[in-house]
């Protein structure tokens, strides 16, 4: 790969001298005009002394010999006000002067913060903001990668340009439907004439959303290498900087570069560091990041639609993110980068062995099965562990036994985010996510199911089961709310079914189902014990101790109703939720079985499951 800095060395080496004269001349003009503002010259001359007296300007002298030696410090005090301070080598010579004009030179101290203000202040100052800029400069380049020249360029994007991308979508492994979304988009800056004759409209901006090392970067590369085009890239960490204004300056350097590239990639990494919600974050707004965000949204609205600038970003935080980039004509295209299920696995693990060579006993296919969790990037790396171990022990080619000491090592570092998953968690995940989606499937008001997945999320979830997105619906039923439950409630049912005991696994959905119940009960008057009476503490404030200040709006008594009602809710949908899933028994252990295969299912092959009702699981795994 062949990596160019947009700025060239030599360039900022000029940058970097003209900064430091400019800075230096601004130094030194502050500490002067600081000395102005003292009203205490120390360059005023002896002959303008003598000039002074000889016209009878002072008004009153004072003198401050010195001890050792015959010099000393004379301070004037002239008709206009003014206050001169001059040193003298020889003081008995001065004073006999003064006297002779009829003055009456006291000596006293002359105050030492004058001396301190006009003489050492200006030093220090200059020397307190050269430091300051000193360690700025550092700061700006530590983080720069590469840069052997110290420079100074604040305001330069500091984005990586590389023109000659070798990478290209046969490196990106598994991501099948995500390289699918972004075909339009390679075909566009292959051929944007084919596009802008039909007025086409693509979009100028694609958020990548997804766990770190799930592959968004190489996504982002392999089309900028697919379409043969630049691909600058930075991160938005980079953007923020504690100079007001240089995240600015950068955003827009990196636009206008980026233009005379075009048609080209732009790629931001971690958009989240600049792209956060406006106007919140502790102790007031960040001004930086906000102006840095405006400066973003301001460079993507004025590039014209078709003008060869697709910028690419990347995130896993989707959900703090101003909802103000997400608008028509900035990333309004949305991509979810997941993690990839036994397949993916498998072809990642494929191209990352490609240029190791392989014993006859390695088995990628069982790896890609025991490693549930892993992200491309964990997989490359348990590939370049083994091959390091190989080497260690002088061998060519990497043995199976390579691999698996690796994965213990690997296993332990990733644990942190995606736990290795034992077989046993695997099936009662399997039969947990089967039960929330029969219950999905089987009750009216809700799903259908989308996705049914038992890849870790790297959120803390084991699985989970998506229905369609929600429709826009003005009101809630009770009937929908009650199925809600029992759908919450279908993953602790069926583990129940299955296992005899019960995990705790199910937290956030009992969690979920108990705010359903209460809100049905204190909020939409809809349980006929407590009637059609609101005793909800709103609970959209945020007010912490909102239960002591707040006094309750309601007796112990009603308390006690509510929560005895909330729990006769629960119950009954418990039971009604069992019975279904024990109908479809028969289901929940095919479409287990097809979960613990596949990792991921998919809505037609979910359904194919109810159509199919004669076929056992084994049938219907070969059919697919
Ligand atoms: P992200 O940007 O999502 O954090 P990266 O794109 O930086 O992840 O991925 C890090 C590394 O992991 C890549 O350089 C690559 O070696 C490997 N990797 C991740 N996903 C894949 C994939 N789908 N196919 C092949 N390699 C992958
Ligand atoms: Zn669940």
């Amino acid at each position: 790969m062949d990596e160019v800095k947009s700025k060239l060395n030599n360039n900022n080496k000029r940058n970097f001298n003209v900064y430091f004269l400019v800075i230096l001349g601004l130094m030194f003009m502050a500490a002067w005009m600081f000395r102005g503002l003292t009203g205490q010259e120390t360059d005023y001359t002896r002959g303008e002394l003598t000039k002074d007296l000889g016209a009878g300007n002072v008004i009153e002298a004072i003198m401050q010999p010195n001890k050792e030696t015959p010099t000393g410090i004379v301070r004037v005090f002239l008709k206009s006000g003014e206050e001169k301070t001059l040193y003298v080598t020889d003081i008995q010579e001065m004073e006999e002067e003064l006297i002779a004009q009829g003055l009456d030179p006291q000596v006293r101290d002359i105050p030492r913060e004058n001396w301190f203000m006009t003489s050492i202040f200006p030093i220090l100052l200059v020397l307190v903001v050269g430091v300051f800029f000193f360690v700025m400069m550092n700061a700006q380049n530590s983080g720069g990668g590469g840069g052997s020249a110290k420079m100074m360029n604040f305001g330069k994007s500091r984005a990586r340009l590389t023109l000659d991308n070798k990478v290209t979508l046969k490196d990106v492994a598994g991501l099948q439907e995500e390289k699918e979304e972004l075909e339009e988009i390679i075909n566009f800056l292959k051929e944007p004439g084919k596009f802008t004759k039909v007025g086409a409209r693509i979009p100028k901006g694609v958020l990548l959303e997804g766990a770190p090392g799930t592959g968004k970067t190489l996504l982002a590369k392999a089309i900028a290498g697919e379409a043969s085009v630049p691909f600058f890239s930075i991160s938005g960490s980079d953007f923020v900087e504690m100079f007001v204004g240089v995240g600015a300056s950068r955003v827009r350097d990196l636009f206008a570069d980026a233009k005379k590239h075009s048609p080209c990639i732009v790629f931001i990494d971690e958009i989240d560091a600049v792209a956060r919600r406006r106007g919140t974050g502790m102790g007031g707004g960040h001004d930086e990041r906000e102006q840095t965000l405006n400066q973003l949204l301001v460079e993507m609205d004025g590039f014209g639609v078709n003008e060869g600038i697709i910028v690419l970003a990347a995130t896993n935080r989707v959900d703090i993110l101003d909802p103000a980039i997400l608008r028509p004509g900035r990333f309004d295209r949305k991509i979810t980068v997941s993690a990839p299920d036994v397949k993916g696995r498998r072809e990642i693990l494929g191209v990352h062995s490609k240029n190791k060579p392989l014993a006859e006993d390695v088995n990628l296919e069982q790896i890609a099965q025991t490693t549930a969790g892993f992200t491309g990037a964990d997989l490359e790396n348990l590939m370049n562990e083994a091959a390091i171990h190989a080497a260690m022990e002088n061998r060519a080619f990497v043995k199976q036994e390579d691999i698996r000491k690796s994965f213990i090592k690997v296993g332990i570092g990733t644990e942190k985010k995606s736990r290795i998953i034992s077989d046993k968690e695997k099936k009662i995940t399997a039969y947990h996510e089967a039960g929330h989606a029969i219950l999905f499937h089987v009750l009216p008001d809700v799903g259908p199911v989308y996705t049914v997945s038992i890849i870790p999320t790297g959120l803390g979830a084991a699985g989970y089961t998506m229905p369609l997105p929600e429709r826009d619906e003005m009101f809630m039923t009770k009937g929908k709310m009650l199925q809600e439950i029992m759908v919450s409630l279908g993953g602790r049912i069926a583990e129940e079914i299955i296992f005899d005991d019960i995990t705790t696994g199910a937290s956030s959905d009992i969690k979920k189902a108990t705010k359903v119940a209460r809100r049905m009960v204190t909020r939409y008057g809809m349980s006929d014990n407590i009637g059609v009476i609101n005793y909800d503490d709103d609970d959209d404030e945020v007010f912490i101790g909102r239960d002591l200040a707040h006094a309750k709006s309601h007796s112990e008594l009603i308390s006690g109703e509510i929560d005895k009602e909330v729990k006769e809710i629960i119950g009954s949908c418990y039971a009604k939720a069992k019975a279904i899933i024990a109908e479809h028994e028969e289901i929940l252990h095919k479409c287990a079985k097809l979960l613990l295969e596949k990792e991921k299912i998919a809505r037609e092959e979910f359904e194919s499951l109810f159509e199919n009702k004669g076929l056992t699981a084994e049938d219907l795994i070969k059919e697919i």
